[in-house]
Parts: C-alpha cells; sequence; structure tokens
C-alpha cells in the first residue's frame, strides 16, 4: 500500500489530465487597477463569449471549472445606511485611496451588467456537460497583500459560500484573484478541496544550467518528461492543481492564425497523455474577447484534440474539483 502523499511532492496519476478553469469576473478583476488597463477590455461582449464558450464545451464534453467572482452570483444589491455588504471585512491596501468596497455600484444587473452576473451563473449551470463553479473569491481582494487579512479573507470566502448554497451549490474550488497565493489553511477551513497554484520545481530541476536551456529549447518543439506538472497536496490537505498554460492568444500573436495558436497548448495536452500529468489551460472570458473569432477557433483545436486522446484512452477531462476528488479517494485508500 502506498503512503498518503508528502506535502509538496507531486503526485503520479493513473492517466493525463486536461483541466480548463475560467477566471470570471467581469468589471471586478479589474476595478481595483491604477494603470488604466481595465478600459482595454470589452466587458461588453463577454457574455456572448461566454456563451460561445460553454456551446463549445458542450460539443466536446469539456467540464470545465469557472471561477466566479462571488458577487456575479448576485442579480442585484443594495447599501442599507451600514454600506454595501457589511458582513465583508474590508481590506485596506496601502495601494488604494478610499473603502475597498466603494466601487460597488449597489445597483441591478439590468442597471449595472459588469458589477452582476446571476445570468452567468444560470448559463454554466445549464450546459449540458456538467461544468464546475468555483469561486474566485467574493470581491477579487488581493490575498497575498499583508493587507488581506486572515479575517478580510474568511468573510470574502464565507460570503461566496452563502451565495452559492442559496443556488444549492457547494464551492470545492478555489483560484485566487491575480494567482497571488497565501492563507492556503483557510481554504481547507472553508471546506475547499483544492486550489490554482503554480508547479511545484522549475522544468527539469536538477540538471545544469547549459543542460536545461538546451532541454527548454527541444521542450517547445516537443515537450519533455522533465517540464511535466503534476498536482501537490498542501500541508492543509487541499490539492494544487498547478496551472500551466494561460490561454491568452490574442495578447502574443495577434497576426498568427488560429492553427499556430494552438499548437503549443496542443503539444502540451499530448505531453500530459503521455507523461500521464496535468495540462491545466486557464483564461479571462476577456483573453478570448479580445479577438473572438480567432481565439474560439483556437479554442476549438484545443478541445477536439483532448476530445480525441480521450477517445484514445490516453487522458482524462476533469474539472479541478473531480480531480481533487480522485486524489482524495487515492490518498484515502493508500493511506
Ligand atoms: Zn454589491
Amino acid at each position: 500500500m502506498r503512503e498518503a502523499p508528502a506535502p509538496g511532492t507531486p503526485v503520479h496519476l493513473d492517466r493525463g489530465a486536461f483541466v480548463v478553469s475560467i477566471d470570471t469576473e467581469l468589471a471586478w478583476g479589474e476595478a481595483h487597477r491604477r494603470d488604466g488597463s481595465a478600459g482595454r477590455h470589452r466587458f461588453d461582449a463577454e457574455r456572448e463569449v461566454i456563451a460561445a464558450i460553454l456551446d463549445l464545451f458542450a460539443r466536446y464534453e469539456i467540464a470545465a471549472t469557472w471561477a466566479v467572482v462571488g458577487h456575479l452570483f448576485l442579480d442585484r444589491c443594495a447599501d442599507d445606511g451600514h454600506g454595501p455588504h457589511p458582513e465583508l471585512v474590508q481590506p485596506a491596501y496601502g495601494w488604494l485611496d478610499g473603502e475597498w468596497l466603494a466601487i460597488d455600484p449597489c445597483s441591478t444587473l439590468d442597471d449595472a451588467p459588469f458589477w452582476y452576473g446571476r445570468d452567468i451563473v444560470d448559463a454554466i449551470l445549464a450546459c449540458p456537460v456538467r461544468q464546475e463553479v468555483g469561486s474566485h473569491s467574493f470581491s477579487h481582494v488581493i490575498v497575498d497583500d499583508p493587507a488581506c487579512t486572515a479575517e478580510v479573507f474568511s468573510s470574502e470566502l464565507a460570503a461566496a459560500a452563502q451565495v452559492a448554497a442559496e443556488r444549492r451549490l457547494d464551492l470545492r474550488s478555489f483560484v485566487y484573484p491575480r494567482n497571488a497565493i497565501a492563507q492556503v489553511d483557510l481554504l481547507a477551513d472553508h471546506g475547499f478541496r483544492c486550489y490554482r497554484g503554480g508547479r511545484a520545481s522549475a522544468p527539469f530541476a536538477g540538471r545544469p544550467a547549459w543542460q536545461r536551456r538546451a532541454l527548454a529549447a527541444v521542450d517547445k518543439v516537443r515537450p519533455q518528461a522533465g517540464s511535466a506538472v503534476r498536482p501537490t497536496r498542501h500541508a492543509s490537505g487541499v490539492w494544487n492543481v498547478p496551472q500551466t498554460y494561460l490561454f491568452a492568444p490574442a495578447t502574443g500573436g495577434r497576426r498568427l492564425p488560429p492553427a499556430v495558436w494552438s499548437r503549443r497548448p496542443v503539444a502540451r495536452l499530448r505531453q500530459a497523455a503521455r507523461h500521464r500529468s496535468v495540462f491545466h489551460l486557464w483564461f479571462h472570458p476577456y483573453n478570448v474577447t479580445a479577438d473572438p473569432h480567432r481565439a474560439l477557433a483556437s479554442l476549438e483545436i484545443i478541445c477536439r484534440a483532448a476530445d480525441r486522446l480521450r477517445d484514445e484512452d490516453s487522458l482524462d477531462v476533469v474539472t479541478m474539483g473531480d480531480l481533487a476528488a480522485r486524489l482524495d479517494a487515492d490518498a484515502d485508500t493508500d493511506g
């Protein structure tokens, strides 16, 4: 019998795993940025793109994890004299003037559709291929900043769980806003089973620098065993389902055709199948709205490749929560 895996040790899988997670945040993700980057994103196109992505997932039977900002579960909110959402402990970030929730419009889905997304949660739940609804905190707090105290993060997790429970959803998977990972223990306390983290070690770790450079060059063309990524268990018991690939094709290669956009992710999918490792693709809907036609064509090529590898029995397509549940089950029977 195997021992339950030690914290931080990469866990080998029986089969490759394709995981997709989508940071679903609309205006919440960019609202506190001071660099004006929010203005670049086409929030008005997000609902259409989310519908198209769900349609793709239905056609290719892709079960994905939608990490939804808790406020988007709502279709309205109000300030009853105590400020918006008085149950939240607000972070007092040194870089922010004014209160964290000063941006909350305290309005309705119809009047402020970039701040509420009840209809988006409905659409995700209505997908004929079951999707996982996970959490991206309640108001997109930056958790690794010292101003995000345990009280702040706990109140965010509790508020997210509350709005999810109203939809009879049990949140199991957490994606940290801006991938700013901290206070993982609190996830376990609030019933989460996994989060999206980073890889346990650098590609080709332990090899001399010249070998790493050479292997990295080969790896770009045909990904090697030494760059394969696997989940790890945190000391609190929750699983790190590491992200491996940000799908933001329009950012780096606007002029390239979709077949070129999808070449690297498809090579990484095959790597996951060959080496029984994880390929975890993630993005925001705004990465697709940046060039929807070609990004969706590229995403379709990736989904089709995953579907084929699954048909060949060399790849599972799983949500973060599904993968964590399997790892939990293995740890139970092996421990
Ligand atoms: Zn609100």
